[in-house]
This record gives C-alpha cells, structure tokens and sequence, in this order.
C-alpha cells in the first residue's frame, strides 16, 4: 500500500469556544499592543470586530505550529486559542516568522491575557453574527496558509565569475542559512577584464529544526588570454564547457592550437565551476 496520508485538518473552534474566549479576554495578546478585540466608535458606540482566534497549534497539519500529539478536542480547545488583532494574527502565522513564536511563547500570552482580564473584570460578549465571521476567519487564514509558497533557494550569481547564493532556510535558533558560493577565479593574461560567464548556481534552501541549507555552487574559473602569430597551416580549436547540471561540475573550457600535423598546443584553459 502505497497510499497518501491525507492531511490532518481539525473543525474550526465551535461558537460556545469562541464566545468563552472572548468573554475572558480584552485586549490583543500581543505583549504591548493595546488594541481591544472590538473598535468601538466613539460618538456611534458601534462595535466593529477588530481581531481574530489564533492558533497557538495550527488545526491543520503542517500549519504553523502543528501539533501531532494533540487530540482533536485539545485542539479546539479555548486553551488552544489566542485573541489577537488581526495585524498580530498574522505576524505569528507568517511562515516567516511562525518559529519566533513557539507555543510556549504564546501560552505565556494568553496567561497574560487572562491577568489582564482579571484585573480589568471586562471582556466582551460577541454576537450569532460575529462568531460566524470568525469561524469564517478561521476558514479563510487556513487556505491562505495552505497556498502559501515559499521560496528558499538561493539565486546563482549573474556577474562573470560571481558566485551562486546560499540556501535560504526556515527554522529555529538551531537552522543555519547555506554559504553564498566562491565567486569564480579570473586569470588575465593580457590586461583586459574578462567577459565570459562563469556564475555559480543557487544553493536548495531548506525548512525545519535543526536544518542546515545548501551552499551554493562557486563560479567557473574565467580566463581572458589574446592568441596572435598563427602559423599557415595551423588552426585554433575552441571548446566551451557545458554548465554545471544537478549538482555536477561545469565543463572546463580551452583554446588549443592545433599544429600542422595534427599534434594539439594547448594554449588557454578555463575550469568550471563547482556544484
Ligand atoms: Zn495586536
């Protein structure tokens, strides 16, 4: 059986969750910031819901801070859930950034929520029609999420002779980011700036705790030389190297004289560059 495990994907909190996690917050969790869960106008007293439930573990798998032990229950649980505004909201589930906020960072905010609603003694009650928008919410952020596309690798250089660039990576304190490559060596011969390519390639980029990307590969050597005084009879061949593919080396490159009988002078070399 060769099957695909079809992702885990728990129900959106139910409207008794969510009301309980209103009634026992105030303020967006997000240490310092004082923006209320609801604006309300001034003059109109209008109440206009300015925030959303977070995930402290995303009820999708693979979704920031996925959890796999937890139960669906726990999962949907109001411990589980995290009044913040919608900026802050965002933030803590950019895949960017998602590792800055490990769940114990978050529980200890909404540990701080809760004090803060104690010491206020004020929450806010949300009506049929604003649970179903943060269902709603809910719905949406997670196929947001789960589009979402991440770009890790790092670019080849587009310089003659500049080197590829590092993986990029995803991850914790523990991740390190690949090594842009070496840029390629330049030989001279005569004086003149050499002009043939000889990048290197991007490294892969890579995602997850403790992940180390790629370096990317260095650039091919260049060499510039002017060849001058050939003899009758004699003729130059001329090969260029192939690019470096899928992690092999780039072709060397040369300029060989071929002699009158047939006998080759090399003249120039060129090595490619390094995966
Ligand atoms: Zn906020």
């Amino acid at each position: 059986m060769n099957q695909r495990h079809k992702p885990i994907r728990h129900p959106v909190p139910s409207p008794a969750t969510l009301k309980e996690l209103y009634a026992n917050a105030y303020f967006c969790a997000f240490p310092g910031c004082q923006a209320p869960l609801y604006k309300v106008d001034p003059e109109s007293k209008i109440r206009t819901l300015n925030s959303t439930a977070a995930h402290i573990c995303a009820r999708s798998e693979g979704g920031p801070r996925w959890d796999p032990t937890q139960s669906q229950a726990e999962n949907m649980s109001v411990s589980n859930l995290l009044a913040l505004c919608r900026e802050h909201s965002a933030e803590i589930d950019d895949p960017k950034k998602e590792f800055q906020y490990p769940p114990s960072l978050l529980r200890e905010w909404k540990t701080q929520q809760l004090a803060t609603y104690d010491a206020l003694g004020q929450g806010w009650s949300v009506s049929e029609s604003d649970v179903e928008a943060l269902q709603q919410r809910i719905e949406n952020f997670e196929n947001t999420f789960v589009n979402t596309t991440i770009e890790l690798g790092g670019q080849g250089g587009n310089a003659p002779g500049a080197g590829g660039g590092g993986g990029g990576v995803l991850g914790s304190s523990n991740s390190v980011g690949g090594k842009g490559g070496d840029g390629g060596h330049t030989i001279n011969l005569n004086g003149k700036p050499g002009t043939a390519p000889g990048a290197g390639g991007g490294a892969s980029g890579v995602l997850g705790d403790g992940a180390v990307a790629g370096e990317g590969g260095s650039g091919g050597e260049q060499v510039t030389g002017v060849i001058s005084g050939l003899q009758p009879g004699q003729v130059l061949r001329i090969e260029v190297g192939e690019g470096g593919v899928d992690g092999r080396e780039g072709g060397a490159s040369s300029v060989s004289l071929v002699n009158a009988d047939g006998s080759l002078t090399p003249l120039l070399q060129a090595k490619g560059g390094k995966p």
